[in-house]
């Protein structure tokens, strides 16, 4: 298959590229799209067919269901059986944005490999002008997990998808670099006080800003039994090719990890904010100023690409904070790491 890469910007040909999109997804094929978190490949998530080809593109397995995205936010009650008031002031609160909300499906609606045989849904409307386009032009809601082969780093531009899904898609709109740089935050609001699944753009301040207690699975003591576990997350994720190590955020720890990874003739990359930035590391890779996590969500996942271009037998990350979305980065980095720690 011929994989084609449009640019959309805001030329005169901008209606051609989004008609040719939509056509697509309408035949029943998949179309990779950026979204504010990271590109998504979606297909119309009515079409059981067209939603098998997310799967097959990606290598992704059968019972890790996918987030839908709807393009407004005011008839979701075709979608779900019944929301409840803390999941609508979220919706009014941070949509369109990087919040996911798994809600009561209704019943046969929606693809059933969509929500891997479960009864709820993950709906999201996304804050990005050609996802919110192109969803308000085809009408339909679209099932779309991350544009990438499944186990890799999210991509967050058009070429991480080309890279991965080459000849495996037949369409990629190309919006540029995303903002956010990390999925979206997944919350559960079928059970009271809704938990967070997945950290991600919307922090659990943020959350509890607007609806009081939320759940945080990994800093909250709670019962296993009354916390719902994300499916999907047991898959190993987000990981480059060579192994991934976290290390404490300290400069003397940084040092004599290099050394000793040396001593034993590998080479060794290093992502970290400036202030950990060290000389001795083979590669490089800037996660930007320490105190600002929203600059190194940006720029995680195209640095955990860039290791792959590189000879580094070791990837070396130093652990961020977990404040804000430092928390949905610490989420990501544990599982690129596969709960790798290094220890000088
Ligand atoms: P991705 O599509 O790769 O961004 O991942 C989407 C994630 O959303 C999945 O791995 C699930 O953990 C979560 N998710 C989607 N739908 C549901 C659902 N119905 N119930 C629980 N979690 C869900
Ligand atoms: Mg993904």
């Amino acid at each position: 298959m011929k994989t084609t890469r449009l640019v959309v910007d805001n030329d005169v040909n901008k209606t051609q590229v989004y008609t040719q999109a939509v056509e697509k997804l309408k035949s029943g094929e998949v179309v990779a799209f950026p979204t504010e978190t990271v590109y998504g490949l979606g297909a119309i998530a009515t079409n059981e067919l067209a939603v098998a080809k997310i799967f097959e593109a990606k290598g992704r397995p059968s019972d890790n269901p996918l987030i839908v995205h709807v393009g407004e936010s005011q008839h979701i009650l075709k979608y779900v059986s019944e929301i409840s008031k803390k999941a609508e002031n979220c919706i009014d609160a941070f949509w369109p944005g990087p919040l996911t909300l798994i809600l009561h499906a209704k019943p046969n609606v929606f693809a059933p490999n969509v929500t891997a045989g479960l009864s709820t849904v993950g709906l999201r409307m996304p804050d990005h002008p050609v996802a919110l386009e192109l969803l308000k032009m085809l009408g339909e809601p679209v099932a779309a997990p991350s544009a990438n082969l499944s186990g890799k780093p999210s991509p967050t531009t058009a070429l991480h998808v080309e890279k991965d899904l080459q000849g495996r898609i037949p369409l990629i709109l190309d919006g540029g670099a995303t903002g956010i740089g990390v999925e979206s935050t997944v919350v559960d609001f079928t059970v009271d006080p809704p938990v967070i699944l997945r950290p991600g753009g919307v922090t659990a301040q943020m959350l509890s800003a607007v609806i009081g207690e939320v759940i945080e699975p990994n800093t909250t003591t709670v019962d296993d039994a009354t916390v719902p576990r994300a499916p999907g997350m047991k898959y190993a994720h987000y990981a480059p090719d060579a192994p991934v190590y976290l290390i404490e955020s300290n400069l003397d720890a940084v040092d004599l990890a290099i050394q000793s990874i040396h001593t034993q003739n590998q080479k060794v990359a290093l992502l970290a904010p400036n202030e950990l930035k060290n000389d001795q590391a083979d590669w490089f890779f800037s996660l930007g100023d320490q105190q600002n996590p929203e600059e190194s969500a940006h720029h995680l996942y195209a640095h955990l690409r860039a290791c792959d271009d590189t000879a580094a037998d070791i990837i070396l990350v130093t652990l961020p904070l977990k404040t804000g979305v430092g928390a949905a980065i610490f989420n990501r980095l544990e599982k690129a790491a596969d709960g790798n720690w290094w220890h000088s």
